[in-house]
């Protein structure tokens, strides 16, 4: 089969390599659809420390079951599936206290190779992640459901009301993913701060709001303008550098609650106003990855297409053009590309 290799950071080669073949409990997928993700950016950019090169990458995707290991019964050869690329083991302390997204072995287990015309999923993640998909879904969409979990996780900690004011900054994938799950709850005032004029309109046509240009200094200001001085009753940072973790705080309302839900680099680190954290009872979460409880919750978000899911990806690349569609992504008039094998 066809696999795009990261080889190091900058290169990537399409190889063949043989069709893998499924462990017992396990299938291989033949992946009709993958996503780009600013994981897999920036592991091409500059290297991750999850993904030691050479490797296969990419882990958002969907297509049908090619084979299947002994003793799968839920899904047969020619099955439409989507599925996630981890699982937690069940087993582990943070298993058993149902923080399934910090499990032990969840990172070290995780999938890659979607970036290629056959991927294969282990047992535990077909027992706990994987599920039909319905033809009505197409397979662009149902590759979603990854990232969106990871949303979904993420706002599970802060039940969102209808009357909230939320802002969300950052508009790549993730934002807009927190933006349309926000949509399907009801939220009416969402506001997004980023930059890009073509992402701001996708922004908004999944559901934003106002959309604002991300200027640091008159942020917090133009925030407080719009909701009667208070701030926002919910800030989700989605750009992962710490000076905007920092501003995020100053966005919050009295009683607010931040999420920082980009990651920073390693090693760095942030400062905070003590006084404004504990006398202005701010809360501030940092989800990290999903549970099953959140996949299932993803599926369901995408099966309602109470929104259009699909404006989330902007166009279609063949799978030998894996690295002009990340040159683009990284260009950044764009949110996700479809990569087809
Ligand atoms: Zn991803
Ligand atoms: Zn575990």
């Amino acid at each position: 089969m066809r696999a795009n290799v990261l080889l190091e950071p900058g290169a990537i080669e399409m190889q063949r390599v043989p069709v893998p073949d499924p462990e017992p409990g396990g299938v291989v997928v033949k992946v009709l659809t993958a996503l780009t993700c600013g994981t897999d950016l920036k592991a091409f950019l500059r290297g991750h420390p999850k993904f030691p090169t050479p490797t296969l990458f990419g882990h958002e995707f969907a297509g049908v079951i090619a084979k299947v290991g002994a003793g799968v019964t839920r899904f047969r050869e020619g099955d439409a599936v989507m599925s996630t690329h981890s699982a937690p083991c069940g087993a582990c302390y943070y298993c058993r206290r149902g923080q399934e997204n910090l499990c032990d072995t969840i990172m070290p287990t995780m999938v890659l190779g979607a970036y290629a015309e056959y991927i294969r999923i282990p047992e535990r993640i077909v027992r706990q992640n994987m599920y039909p998909k319905p033809e009505a879904l197409p397979y662009r969409e149902a590759a979603l459901m990854e990232p969106l979990a990871c949303v979904v996780h993420g706002l599970e900690q802060v039940p969102a009301r209808e009357d909230d004011a939320v802002v969300i900054l950052g508009n790549g994938a993730i934002a807009l993913l927190h933006v349309a799950a926000l949509r399907t709850r009801g939220v009416a005032t969402i506001i997004v701060a980023g930059r890009r004029a073509y992402r701001q309109r996708v922004a908004r046509a999944v559901g934003a709001s106002h959309t604002l240009d991300f200027e640091a200094e008159t942020l917090p200001a133009r925030i407080r303008d719009l909701t009667d001085g208070r701030g926002a009753d919910l800030v989700i940072e989605c750009t992962g550098q710490p000076h905007i973790w920092e501003l995020s705080v100053q966005l919050a309302r009295r009683g607010g609650t931040v999420i920082f839900f980009g990651g920073c680099k390693r090693g760095t680190t942030i400062t905070l106003d003590t006084e404004r954290i504990h006398y202005d009872e701010i809360a501030l979460r940092s989800p990290f990855h999903m549970t099953p409880r959140a996949v299932r919750q993803a599926r369901q978000m995408l099966l309602e297409r109470r929104v259009d899911w699909g404006q989330l990806i902007t166009a279609d690349y063949p799978l030998e053009r894996l690295g002009d569609a990340l040159d683009q992504l990284q260009r950044g008039d764009c949110i996700k590309f479809a990569i087809l094998p």
